[in-house]
């Protein structure tokens, strides 16, 4: 018999727990002599997925949904046994407040950008000199391929300026939390460039590829384009946890150094332990990284690469409080507002099982780059300035029932230009001087949920070639 060899996975968020939950399968299935240790260094799991239960209410303090077209989310679930527990978003009219204006959300769009003319032309956002300008796009020459740039960059040379501000930049930078001209084309939305290279006009090239709507049955309602648990974001966690095995799991510990030894890796915890290992998953965000490598200059690298900043406040109201409700799901508010808030969801519309009968839930987010220093206000600034916000559109007459602020300080890693090649540069040295260590999550292949898994289940195969060779 092998001797068997460990592999350690430091971060318990989602691509942690994921590649944990599927390396225990295939050791299982496969009977391979490797033992697995799982390092977290809060309490919890799930990092930034995180609900909160109070009086009735699901509250989402971070994400809220996962995107259904992704397929890997879904596999994971149902592996699960979690399909009984899956809800949809409720589809209704969502809003782009443009210069201190509500306007329903241009049809006909994806992402914000007209997927033909007749959409660009019914634009409720767009001056008719905006609308000359964006048409362009059907002519404007092809720009080159192979060196990257930033989507403010691409969509102002396409569609100019005003499309930008007031129809694309609210949905594309809004997602991330991110600075459009410097989000990286290439690695943020990748799609966009290949439509101007194939068909020489990013809308040609939509209205060629974009599946036409489905018609639902009449009374029948559509079904979102997102999913979520009952019981909240964390049923996806709570079920990983109580899969994996027992012992596998170390709570409120964190790597604080790893160093390379002849055979493997030393890991250096937080309680003073030291982990040995054969092979290191790191699926603690891009910052973390330099720290705990600190002996490894090209690491440095991710301390110039920005996370940025948002605050997630929730509201809860009784009906009664809420004078010219506005009959829609959410509205995104584009930076030429005079407002301070980014977003809102009415929650209690487009999640209904979030919120007791007869209640009202909104989310809200405050800080945008440029606008960061707002999350460091206090609790009670912070529920000021959203209400004074809220009121500009709709009648608030009582103060909420209650508020549940979340201050999430760097934690979206921003992919800015060069992206792709700045990670494969790093990814190279990692290789060649760290062999066996495999950094994934959010901070590389894509932030969202389903991204993350698919990180998580990718890095597994990944380790099992490394430790098998
Ligand atoms: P994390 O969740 O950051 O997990 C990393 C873990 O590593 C943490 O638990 C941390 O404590 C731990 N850790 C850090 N340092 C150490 C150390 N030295 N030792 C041990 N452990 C350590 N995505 C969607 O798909 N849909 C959404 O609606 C959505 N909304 C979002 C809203 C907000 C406010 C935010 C912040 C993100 C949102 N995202 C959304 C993105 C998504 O939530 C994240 O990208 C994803 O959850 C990241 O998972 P992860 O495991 O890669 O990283």
């Amino acid at each position: 018999m092998k001797p068997s060899k460990q592999i350690v996975i430091i971060g318990g968020g989602i691509t942690g727990l994921s590649a944990a939950y599927y390396i225990q399968r295939e050791i299982k299935a496969k009977k391979l002599p490797y033992t697995v240790k799982l390092v977290e260094a809060s309490e919890r799991l799930g990092g930034k997925i995180k609900t909160l239960k109070r009086d009735g209410f699901t509250i989402e303090q971070g994400p809220d949904s996962l995107l259904s077209r992704k397929p890997t989310a879904m596999k994971l679930v149902k592996e699960l046994g979690l399909e009984d527990q899956v809800i949809r978003n409720a589809t209704g009219q969502s809003y782009l407040l443009v210069d201190n204006k509500l306007h329903k959300m241009p049809k006909g769009t994806y992402m914000g950008v007209p997927k033909n003319v007749r959409s660009l032309l019914s634009s409720t956002v767009l001056s008719s000199k905006g609308k000359i300008r964006a048409l362009a796009d059907i002519m404007v020459s092809k720009g080159k391929a192979d060196t990257d740039q930033s989507l403010g960059a691409f969509f102002r040379r396409r569609f100019g300026n005003e499309l930008l501000v007031n129809q694309v930049e609210a949905l594309l930078s809004g997602i991330h939390s991110g600075n459009i001209d410097q989000m990286s084309l290439k690695a943020t939305y990748p799609t966009f460039l290949e439509l101007e290279q194939t068909y020489g006009s990013v809308m040609k090239g939509l209205s060629k590829t974009m599946p036409k709507p489905t018609k639902t049955k009449r009374n029948q309602p559509s079904s979102g384009a997102f999913f979520s648990f009952k019981n909240g974001l964390e049923t996806l966690i709570h079920r990983l946890e109580d899969k994996l095995d027992l012992g596998m799991l170390h709570k409120g510990t964190a790597v604080d150094h790893i160093e390379k030894k002849n055979h493997g890796y030393h890991l250096l915890l937080s309680d003073g332990n030291v982990l040995q290992a054969d092979a290191v998953i790191v699926s603690t965000p891009h910052l973390t990284v330099p720290k705990i490598f600190s002996q490894y200059d090209f690491f440095h690298v991710f301390k110039g690469v920005p996370a940025t900043s948002t605050a997630n406040v929730v509201l809860a109201f009784d009906q009664s409080a809420i004078k010219n409700d506005i009959d829609g799901t959410g509205f995104l508010v584009s930076r030429n507002s005079n407002y301070q808030i980014t977003a809102c969801t009415w929650t209690h519309k487009k999640w209904p099982t979030t919120s007791p009968e007869g209640k009202i839930l909104l989310r809200c987010y405050v800080g945008r780059p440029g606008n960061e220093d707002i999350v460091d206000l206090s609790d009670d600034e912070l529920t000021d300035i959203v209400l004074n916000d809220l009121n500009k559109i709709m009648k608030i007459k009582d103060d909420p029932e209650f508020c549940v602020i979340t201050r999430w300080k760097n934690a979206r890693p921003q992919y800015t230009v060069g992206h792709v090649e700045r990670l494969a540069e790093v990814r190279r040295k990692t290789e060649r001087y760290l062999p066996g260590v495999f950094l994934t999550g959010c901070s590389y292949d894509g932030a969202g949920i389903p991204d993350c898994i698919e990180q998580g289940e990718n890095t597994v195969s990944e380790v099992l070639r490394f430790l098998q060779d």
